[in-house]
């Protein structure tokens, strides 16, 4: 069973609990100074229940509602209530992957109670934030993040076998993770109106509509999730790379030119492999934090370059401080699985993929790093 966490329009409750004046309010929290030109990043329920919801023109939303409270964003904030959020997470001892800013997962196998637990998670996350959550649970991943988004705010949905039938029945299609508008829209067409008329449909049917990315949805949407990846004896655990800087440096710039460097070669080598990985892990060496090491698991799993770059930085963050002398670096990357099973079911993630493939091509006939992320060439001119 997976239990799926989601926080209650996570960046507008953590300003209504930072400012009890604005509790109760209709409040916008944008993604620029200027309120007027700006987009909606998060909305309180007070402002949802007017219409106004995250995407928005703020304009549009000060239309609606003149008196709306406003407040511009402060990523360090949501970032660091985020990290707390995992910590007190981690503690119930399961193992826990990070969705995104706002949503986690943890693997809850064999747990009898899980309403129990919930709610717990629940008063915990509220006692130490002022902030609510809605958990999901249910046997896959997919399923339990269509939970944790049917009874908001601060609702727990668990589907089980007994009411799976009647809660996908209720539930739009357009609800799941992956189908966004065009998809719907397709679905649409062939009469897929629920989750429940997708759910119910055979891997034939999904093959010949939608190739094999329909079949790897199929398999998504009735898995039955665990973290715990059983690994062949013939699969590498890990796949790393590491650096010994010419001089140590401060520069955090290039700090991070290296990290994307080694990210991009231990995803090439990923892709060699046909290998993806969930969790990375990332090493650095300096004068003041000596040996630092840490890592974390994320629930896609992955062999792009850009993203375990990124994924890098959020390890990073953990090291606390910004301008660390640092003397040698090492990325590496486990949790691997078989990539086939996840093949992108998406345009924009496909469109990635055969760039990413085009790359290691080119790499490969003309020799490796011919082409390479701009940023990379830093660790070449800076030091
Ligand atoms: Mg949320």
């Amino acid at each position: 069973m997976i239990l799926h966490i989601d926080m209650d329009a996570f960046f507008a409750s953590i300003e209504q609990a930072i400012n009890p004046k604005l509790k109760g309010k209709p409040l916008i929290v944008g993604s620029r100074q200027n309120k007027m030109h700006t987009v909606v990043c998060a909305a309180s329920y007070e402002a949802k229940a007017l219409g106004i919801d995250s995407g928005m023109p703020s304009a549009d939303a000060f239309r609606i509602c003149p008196n709306l409270e406003f407040v511009p964003a402060e990523q360090s904030k949501y970032i660091w209530t985020s990290e707390q959020i995992c910590k007190i997470l981690e503690d119930f001892g399961y193992q826990i992957c990070y969705a995104s800013i706002d949503e986690f997962q943890m693997d809850i196998a064999g747990l009898e109670q899980p309403l129990n637990l919930a709610k717990n998670i629940q008063d915990k996350i509220y006692k130490a934030f002022g902030i609510t959550a809605s958990i999901g649970i249910a046997k896959n991943c997919l399923l339990a993040k269509l939970g944790s988004k049917i009874n908001k705010p601060r609702g727990i949905t668990i589907i089980n076998e007994q009411n799976l039938d009647d809660i996908l029945f209720k539930t739009p299609v357009k609800k799941l993770r992956g189908v966004g508008q065009k998809f719907g829209l397709v679905l649409d067409n062939l009469g897929i109106k629920t989750c429940l008329d997708l759910y119910q449909k055979t891997p034939y049917f999904m093959k010949r509509n939608f190739g094999q990315n329909g079949v790897n949805f199929y398999e998504e949407l009735h898995a039955n999730d665990r973290f715990q990846i059983q690994e062949r004896p013939d699969k590498p655990k890990s796949i790393g790379h590491s650096y010994t800087l010419p001089r140590a440096s401060r520069n955090p710039e290039f700090i991070k030119a290296w990290v994307r460097l080694l990210a991009e070669m231990v995803a090439k080598r990923l892709r060699e492999a046909n290998l993806v990985s969930r969790t990375v892990h990332l090493w650095l060496n300096g004068p003041e934090i000596g040996n630092f090491g840490a890592q974390k698991t994320f629930c896609e799993p992955n062999n792009d370059g850009v993203e375990i770059y990124r994924r890098c930085l959020k390890v990073m963050a953990k090291s606390g401080s910004k301008r660390l002398k640092i003397r040698a670096l090492g990325v590496s990357c486990s949790g691997l699985l078989e990539n086939q099973y996840y093949a992108p079911l998406f345009r924009e993630q496909r469109k990635g993929e055969s760039l990413i493939k085009a790359m290691d091509k080119i790499n490969d006939r003309l020799g490796q790093n011919t082409i390479f992320p701009a940023v990379v060439f830093l660790t070449q001119r800076m030091q």
